[in-house]
């Protein structure tokens, strides 16, 4: 293929768009915002304004791209090209959003969750780049992960693999937003590291965190942390284990060539990496633990656009 894709990441606050190209640099930029409590048909409208404004301003015609490659949150009927269901974007149910988006620009498109086509992007120009399996896990608010093999998403029996933050590591740890207890996500997201923070003020612990447990962020314990406080340098490296934990997992099963980090909670950059390699280290069998790279993403802004536009590319 040598003809530059469109790469659309729709979030639920905004539409970023870029036009890749065939080996994978960004070529021109776009970005709108979601509207999302206007329905699915106006987000839609609105990705297919947007991606003709972006042919528009690198002054292209609808002929001189290969397509539209989508990421979207949630589930995905891959085969359908239907979102199902995507927590991000309320009152989303079994849109079909390929076929919206080719209606509306007249152009091939295929779409993908959004975790998933991030991966894609750091496997093939990012901290992967020259491998040929990555996974990928995304530190927010929950964790979410995508998993490559071979050069291609890892979609797994019915498309819903890599839910990495849904590993269990407790049996009896604490309940997660998705029903069990003692998952990853729920120790060791942005989420978790706060409610761990709080019950460290809670058993009275000292630190100057102490009378802001109801306004609490993973950012404030971070900082709090850097400033010396003990308590929250204990509960980032704590949540520094509980990686280490699921990335031992992780390399026991796939034995993959790249284990990468992104998301906000990556700002604490050593703090949080040393606890977790020391952690992942003593935890996996030599072998597959030897070659391993494990580090922080290389494409924080731009995965999503270019891992959509790959996967329109391998399509
Ligand atoms: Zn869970």
């Amino acid at each position: 293929m040598n003809k530059p894709v469109v790469g659309v990441d729709l979030g639920g606050t905004n539409i970023k768009l870029g036009l890749i190209s065939p080996d994978g640099e960004v070529l021109e930029r776009n970005s709108t915002e979601t509207r999302a409590e206007r329905g699915p048909e106006a987000v839609a409208g609105r990705i297919c304004d947007a991606v003709l404004g972006l042919l528009a301003r690198a002054g292209l015609d609808r002929r001189a791209v290969a397509g539209v490659g989508i990421g979207s949150p949630g589930t995905i009927d891959l085969q359908a090209g239907v979102v199902t269901f995507s927590p991000n974007l309320p009152g989303w149910h079994d849109v079909p959003l390929r076929r919206l988006v080719e209606e509306g620009t007249e152009l091939g498109c295929v779409l993908d969750n959004d975790a998933n086509a991030a991966a894609l992007a750091e496997s093939w120009v990012g901290a992967g780049r020259g491998k040929s399996s990555l996974i990928l896990l995304t530190l927010g608010t929950g964790i979410g992960g995508g998993i490559v093999l071979d050069g291609r998403i890892w979609h797994g029996g019915n498309g819903v693999a890599g839910e990495i933050g849904h590993m269990s590591i407790d049996p009896d740890g604490p309940e997660c937003g998705c029903g069990n207890r003692g998952c990853l996500e729920a120790f060791a997201s942005a989420t978790g590291m706060v409610r761990r923070m709080k019950e460290a003020i809670e058993k009275g612990e000292k630190t100057s965190l102490a009378d802001q447990a109801e306004t609490l962020t993973a950012r404030r314990i971070h900082e709090a942390a850097e400033a010396g406080d003990q308590a929250a340098r204990r509960t980032v490296q704590m949540t520094g284990r509980y990686l280490g934990i699921g990335v031992s997992n992780l390399m026991h099963i796939l034995n993959p060539e790249v284990i990468a980090f992104s998301g906000g909670m990556t700002g604490a950059g050593r703090m949080l990496m040393d606890p977790l390699l020391e952690e992942a280290d003593w935890r996996t069998m030599e072998a597959p633990r030897r070659d391993v790279k494990i580090c922080f993403a290389e494409l924080p802004e731009d995965a999503g656009i270019i891992g959509a536009a790959r996967c329109l590319m391998l399509a």
